[in-house]
């Protein structure tokens, strides 16, 4: 299928990026479970080596599936291309690696899922990257902290674990006055909820293994370039406009003009890095993808009710939901995600942390798993598994306080799901 923008998201999230399969007809996208492609001849291998032809040579680069849902997941973001790889966290680090050198920073927000502050705040160090953590509705701050270093900005649309929506158009007034490119996590948020490149976002990132699939069957991730910005207007981002001694010399700004991320990601970043994604994982989530605007309406329409209800009971202390009136965010769910806050809050009980383990313990539709954006009900206690490695303070600017437990909500019947939050309000008093 020809991608005009006339489709609308509905048609785009199952035809974008497949056609029936032209030797086979098949309808569905082929599982193309091949490591390698043959040359037509030596010239067109050259080709395809020299990048002057695009085609398949080794599934650790481009693979016919994983190509499918790179095509799909970029333009449901409105994005040039996309970067399939097996994670969300590898996706990060392939969003990163063509901007940052040993001695550069990246400026992320505070409000970030746990992994990511982990693999910010410690793991990149060993590359020589830092990252300088700044409260993002503090403006100045985030100003003041970008320094000649700076390579990037980063920061969640809606922030794991709920009920915080970043003002996206502000912080990337920010990021383009400085010259830098802002990363967005769009995982909790997706495309059907809110399309970060329309605020500014230069690329958006994905942990797939989240709603994108909405299964709870594979990991994956997604970085996808919306081939906006300018690469070479200064001397930052050596590895997209200056010869790439990586790839014999080549430029890829100059070469590949707004798809240079994506190349690069390609040519350079899955090939050295490896952190690709399988065909299988990549069929499971195109399965996925096809039903992401019923389930993400359904799953914010839920949540608001539930999170309405919770907001009542008298063992909660509060409810941290974008959706709801009472949360400070609530204006900015109208501007940047008006279908819905998505399907992820937390709930803080009075009773504290042994309240939060009795909670969990009694509940029987939801599952006590560190995982979000399944169709089933999910809950965590946070302070207590992934925020387990950070410090109160983190935890607590990361929306975990000890009392504090995450709800994902599913795609089930509410009713059944506010019974069974009753029943475990009543099992924790
Ligand atoms: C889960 C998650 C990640 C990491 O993704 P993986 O697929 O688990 O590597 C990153 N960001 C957010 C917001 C997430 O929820």
């Amino acid at each position: 299928m020809e991608d005009g923008p006339t489709y609308g998201f509905d048609t785009l999230q199952i035809h974008a990026g497949s056609r029936p399969d032209p030797v086979t007809g098949a309808r569905q996208t082929p599982i193309y479970q091949s490591t390698a492609y043959v040359f037509r001849d030596a010239e067109h291998a050259a080709a395809l080596f020299n990048l002057q032809e695009v085609g398949y040579i080794y599934s650790r680069l481009t693979n016919p599936t994983v190509s499918v849902l790179q095509e799909r997941i970029a333009t449901l973001e409105g994005g040039v291309g996309g970067v399939c790889c097996s994670s969300g966290h590898a996706a990060q680090i392939m969003a990163l690696f063509p901007l940052m050198s040993p001695g550069c920073n990246v400026i992320a927000s505070t409000r970030l899922y746990g992994g990511t502050v982990t693999q910010f705040g410690q793991t990149i160090k060993r590359f020589g990257w830092s990252a300088k953590f700044v409260d993002f509705d503090d403006l100045d701050a985030l100003e003041n902290a970008i320094d000649k270093n700076t390579r990037a900005v980063f920061c969640e649309a809606i922030a794991n674990p709920g009920g915080y929506i970043t003002d996206l158009q502000s912080i990337s007034s920010i990021s383009d006055k400085a010259g830098l490119p802002l990363i967005v996590d769009n995982t909790t948020a997706t495309p059907y909820l809110c399309r970060p490149i329309e605020y500014g976002a230069t690329l958006v990132v994905h942990s797939t293994t989240k709603y994108m699939t909405g299964n709870g069957t594979v990991t994956g991730g997604c970085v996808v370039d919306s081939g906006k910005f300018d690469w070479s207007a200064n001397q930052k981002f050596p590895s997209l406009s200056e010869p790439e001694p990586a790839y014999h010399g080549l430029r890829f700004h100059e070469t590949f003009g707004a798809l240079a991320f994506t190349f690069h990601g390609i040519a350079v970043g899955l090939r050295d890095l490896g952190m690709t994604m399988n065909p299988q994982a990549a069929h499971y989530t195109l399965m996925g993808l096809e039903t992401l605007s019923l389930r993400m309406q359904r799953h914010s329409d839920n949540a608001l009710q539930i999170a309405s209800w919770l907001e009542e009971q008298e063992t909660v202390e509060n409810v941290t939901y974008a959706g709801l009136k009472s949360s400070p965010y609530f204006d900015r769910v109208k501007m940047f995600c008006p279908k819905g806050a998505g399907g992820l809050f937390t709930v803080a009980l009075k009773g504290g942390y042994e309240s939060c383990i009795k909670f969990v313990n009694a509940l029987e539709i939801f599952s006590h798993v560190s995982n979000l954006g399944d169709s089933r009900s999910l809950v965590i206690h946070t302070a207590s598994t992934t925020h387990r490695q950070l410090t109160e303070e983190q935890q607590i600017a990361a929306g975990s306080a000890p009392n504090v437990v995450r709800i994902s909500i599913g795609i089930e019947d509410p009713r059944d799901l506010i019974a069974d939050l009753k029943q475990a309000l009543s099992a924790a008093k």
